[in-house]
């Protein structure tokens, strides 16, 4: 069988080291004759586990001690319930910044609980989209607070500008965005990610908050969301998710081991940057995004010829090259290209783009 390179938006690729250690101890985890699916979260082993992979992830983002780290559950979704939930604090209103799917969903599902304004900062010039600039956003004086999703994992669109905005709650659905360069947490109060995109399994969702915002919830909030709840118990109120959580730490070193988020930052830059060059230098291939915004995780492409699509996955994938179907809200293409890709999955999906244009072109 020739490599898998496995290009899927998420539940997406994991790195090979990581597998493979988890293989090695998976029926006799730490010589206790059982996985660590088996043994109680309340264990000394697990909880010596919890605590490593939180500190190797204040670690490798340089979470000062004034946030707390959370691992939930119910996904980003759930969190689309927790935040205003938790943050709204009698407020009426927060703003909810319109950049994609996904940061459309988290207004939608906030319409339960407030009425939220949306802010669409999406805009098209010359064929060419591009997001607006944050000095640009149109924030409400009264809002809650301001959520916004700085990787539009379906549309391929990204914010790099880190916000300042005086005197307001920032929230970030960091989904599919969180490791892949370093960050200032500082200049966030809560930002949360589902781990099965730039992390690795599903099950587990990371919330990294600011210690003062964690307060009562409303009277509604069910306990599993309830971030002081969720705190009180060190992230175990009701039983985690112990091998995801086990798995993200895994991962968590791993990252360290490749030298930390700088340089997976530098990484992840020039994969995108051969990839993008390859859509841009050819008249076969397309992306309209605005250079800045583009996405260096989830590069959406289309083919000049719809009718080649189909060809296109079946030819990619006979050659390894799978999970490159665009959402079908956007169509086209996606490679998502997070942390776990390495430089020569990308260097083989451009190679089969130079051969596919060749030979349909
Ligand atoms: C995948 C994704 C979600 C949804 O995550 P779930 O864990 O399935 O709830 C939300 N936001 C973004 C940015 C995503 O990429």
């Amino acid at each position: 069988m020739n490599i898998v390179y496995n290009f899927s938006a998420g539940p997406a690729m994991i790195p090979k080291d990581v597998l493979y250690k988890a293989k090695k101890e998976l029926q006799n985890w730490k010589q206790l004759g059982s996985s660590i699916m088996e043994i109680s979260h309340r264990s000394e082993e697990f909880i010596q586990v919890a605590l490593e992979a939180e500190q190797d992830l204040r670690d490798l983002l340089k979470i000062p001690d004034s946030f707390k780290v959370l691992f939930c559950q119910g996904g980003a979704r759930g969190q689309f319930s927790a935040v205003p939930m938790n943050l709204l604090n009698n407020s009426k209103t927060a703003d909810y910044i319109n950049s994609g799917y996904w940061s459309n969903c988290a207004f939608i599902e906030a319409k339960k609980y407030c009425i939220p304004q949306s802010i669409f900062i999406r805009k098209t010039h010359n064929k060419r989209e591009s997001l607006l600039s944050m000095n640009q956003w149109n924030i409400n004086k009264n809002s809650a607070y301001i959520h916004y999703c700085p990787n539009e994992t379906i549309d391929g669109l990204s914010i790099y500008e880190e916000p300042n905005f005086e005197n307001k709650i920032i929230i970030g659905d960091f989904s599919s965005f969180i490791l892949s360069r370093p960050i200032n947490i500082e200049n966030y109060d809560l930002i949360y990610a589902g781990a099965q995109k730039n992390i690795g399994p599903a099950g587990i969702t990371i919330i990294i908050i600011r210690e003062k915002l964690i307060r009562n919830p409303s009277k509604i909030s069910p306990s599993i969301l309830d971030y002081q709840k969720i705190s009180e118990h060190n992230s175990m109120f009701n039983t985690p998710p112990t091998f995801s959580w086990y798995l993200s730490g895994l991962v968590f070193k791993w990252l360290k081991k490749q030298g930390g988020l700088k340089k997976i930052e530098k990484l992840n830059q020039k994969k995108s940057d051969l990839l993008y060059k390859k859509i841009d230098d050819s008249d076969f291939y397309i992306n309209e995004i605005n250079v800045k915004n583009r996405s260096k995780m989830n590069v959406v492409f289309h083919l000049i010829e719809p009718k080649l699509n189909q060809i296109f996955l079946k030819k990619a994938s006979e050659l390894g090259l799978n999970y490159l179907k665009g959402h079908s809200i956007v169509g086209g293409m996606r490679a998502s290209i997070y942390n776990a890709m390495p430089l020569e999955g990308v260097q083989s999906l451009i190679k089969f783009m130079s051969y596919f244009e060749n030979r349909y072109g």
